[in-house]
């Protein structure tokens, strides 16, 4: 190794573990939801709302309030409902239609191998996702990927993480949930920015490069690149 290197491997899930085509699936997600709200609100309105209280939860540096927390109190001071009046509208569409929007996911070769190559080593296997998502929504996903959640340590979603990507915080928060130096993990991912950023909580990076997601003005710095594959094989080299 690398075998025996890291004491914890992180991966992002979405455009490396899973397929997915966010610029019609954020689309057609966002379309779904507003449309369960349009007794409520009008549909445009609410998806400028629910950019904008995403936009405040990713930015928010407050550690005393959890992602949700930070979401919801934003999002229903814009909307005019308490959180009570909306949560069985949303958990209804979570259960019934967020999985319709299956159709824009598709497995990956060599996730499984990533996964088995990882889990061999006994080390904690984290779903580093950027945790925007209620658990429902990162545990569908992660099952259109063909994997399962029981194969983490940790999955990150909006309930049990206080800060996102890019926030370098985000990465602290895990390696401290996980009881492990950051120094000692590796955190593998397709975005630039977003993944490539646990660099700066000394974390080793891989960038997956299959489904590549460069942000403009973050050019790649990273320890290793390379397809799934290459990650399935650097996990496995002696
Ligand atoms: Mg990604």
């Amino acid at each position: 190794m690398i075998k025996g290197k890291y004491d914890a491997i992180l991966l992002d899930l979405d455009g490396t573990l899973l397929d997915i085509d966010l610029d019609q699936f954020i689309p057609a997600y966002v379309k779904s939801l507003a449309g369960r709200f349009s007794d409520y609100i009008e549909p445009h309105t609410f998806s400028a709302h629910l950019f904008g209280s995403t936009i405040t939860m990713v930015n928010n540096s407050d550690a005393a309030k959890n992602n949700r927390e930070v979401f919801y109190e934003d999002f229903c001071r814009r909307i005019g409902y308490s959180y009570e009046n909306i949560k069985p509208v949303i958990d209804d569409f979570y259960r019934n239609d967020f999985p319709k929007l299956s159709c824009w996911g598709r497995k990956v070769p060599h996730s499984e191998a990533v996964i088995e190559a990882v889990l061999a080593q006994k080390v904690p296997l984290v779903l580093a996702t950027n945790p925007i998502f209620p658990p429902e929504a990162v545990y569908q996903r992660i099952k259109w990927a063909g994997l399962s959640a029981d194969q983490f340590s940790l999955v990150t979603t909006m309930d049990n993480m206080h800060f996102c990507k890019p926030n370098p915080e985000y990465y602290l928060e895990i390696a401290n949930k996980i009881n492990c130096p950051p120094d000692n993990c590796l955190m593998a991912g397709n975005d630039t920015l977003e993944d490539l950023i646990a660099a700066e909580v000394g974390m080793e990076t891989f960038l997956v490069d299959d489904y590549i997601l460069h942000r403009k003005g973050h050019d790649p710095d990273y320890n290793y690149r390379g397809s799934l594959e290459d990650l399935a094989n650097f996990l496995k080299e002696e």
